[in-house]
């Protein structure tokens, strides 16, 4: 049966893709974006499909649309940007997602709000399972984004409570792919254009801090499954590729895949960097019967390409 599903955050790197999926599987989508960190070339090629409709709107206001279901992407992902205007960025996670719970509540649809590993900070357990608490700095430089995703939570809980809606909420670990911003300052994609450019490879501290990479297909797989799952499901779940590696580790696997000659220069480590970050995605194997099956060589390479294509489209990139 045809949906008609909201993805606000839809013309980024992870919604443009949930936005393709979800028009293949023959639903009509609403995409809603204020494009501060998504691009106009992420959804392009979709723009023809009669089923898919770009609305411009910040999230920090009110929407009036019918849906029957709602993806919550909308908020700016990747250290940089998140920090560029950090007040901007709690407003996103608690007004905007006061304003889709709002719409969800008015329209009895169902709501998945995209958490982050972020909710547990500098963790002390590891792997983290959903039910550790987390250890997050509540005035750093990253608590706009940590705090912001925890007060969602909240709300989407007791929005469940107080007004019985159907919500879903996964903790997205790091995920690439085509489709990154080329300069959002992740890790994936700042080494992949470093490599492609022979410019040095920048390793904040020593290299050693770890982090668990999960493609975009694998992940976008994990949020429709998770949407179909019945009501008493609501998560929070982990989705994300267990297999750890070190920072040092990403940068000679993207040196080797592209064949760089990249020397790699090492710079000091942001405040407040999680020293490791690995998922226990038991629940989710267990409810969503998911787990990642893209090896992080095999990721790496497509996402290569990607940036390949980009650089020629626009070599002062
Ligand atoms: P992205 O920056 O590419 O996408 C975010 C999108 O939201 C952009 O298109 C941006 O323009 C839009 N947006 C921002 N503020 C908005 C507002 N006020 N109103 C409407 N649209 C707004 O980032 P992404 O990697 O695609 O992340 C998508 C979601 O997944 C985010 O909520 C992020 O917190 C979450 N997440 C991503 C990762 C990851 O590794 N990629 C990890 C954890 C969580
Ligand atoms: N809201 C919205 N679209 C709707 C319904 C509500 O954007 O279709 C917004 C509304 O402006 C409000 C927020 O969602 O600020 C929360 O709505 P709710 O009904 O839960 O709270 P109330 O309006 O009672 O404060
Ligand atoms: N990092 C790095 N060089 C870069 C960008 C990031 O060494 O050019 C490190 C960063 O300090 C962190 C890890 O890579 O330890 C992942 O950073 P990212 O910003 O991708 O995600 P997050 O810190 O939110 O997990």
């Amino acid at each position: 049966m045809k949906n008609r599903i909201i993805v606000t955050g839809g013309a980024g790197f992870l919604g443009s893709h949930l936005c393709e999926r979800l028009l293949a599987e023959g639903n009509e989508v609403l995409c809603v974006d204020n494009f501060f960190t998504g691009q106009k070339r992420n959804i392009l090629h979709l723009l023809d499909n009669p089923y898919f409709e770009v609305i411009r709107h910040d999230i920090c206001f009110p929407l009036y649309l019918e849906a029957d279901q709602i993806y919550n992407l909308a908020c700016p992902a990747s250290p940089v940007h998140y920090q560029r205007d950090p007040t901007q960025t709690t407003k996103v996670n608690v007004n905007g997602s006061t304003n889709m719970l709002g719409l969800a509540k008015r329209i009895g649809a169902r709501i998945l709000q995209a958490s982050t590993s972020e909710v547990y900070g500098d963790p002390t357990v590891h792997p983290q399972t959903e039910d550790y608490w987390g250890n997050v700095n509540p005035i750093g430089p990253r608590s706009c984004y940590d705090e912001g995703k925890r007060c969602a939570e909240t709300l989407f809980m007791d929005y469940r409570k107080e007004h019985q809606l159907s919500i879903k909420i996964v903790r997205i670990f790091n995920t690439y792919g085509p489709r990154m911003h080329p300069h959002d300052g992740r890790v994936v994609s700042n080494f992949i254009m470093q490599a492609l450019k022979n410019e040095a490879i920048t390793i904040y501290g020593d290299g050693s801090q770890t982090r668990s990479f999960c493609y975009c297909d694998d992940l976008i797989d994990g949020f429709v499954r998770m949407m179909r799952t019945p009501d008493d499901i609501i998560g929070p779940t982990n989705l994300g590729n267990p297999n750890e590696f070190t920072i040092k580790q990403l940068a000679e696997h993207v040196i080797d895949l592209t064949g760089s000659r990249s020397r790699i220069n090492y710079l000091p480590l942001p405040q407040d960097d999680p020293k490791q970050r690995c998922p226990d995605i038991t629940k989710a194997r267990t409810e969503l019967d998911w787990q990642p099956t893209i090896e992080l060589k095999e990721g790496l390479t497509k996402t290569i390409v990607y940036f390949e294509e980009l650089l020629a489209e626009n070599p002062d990139l």
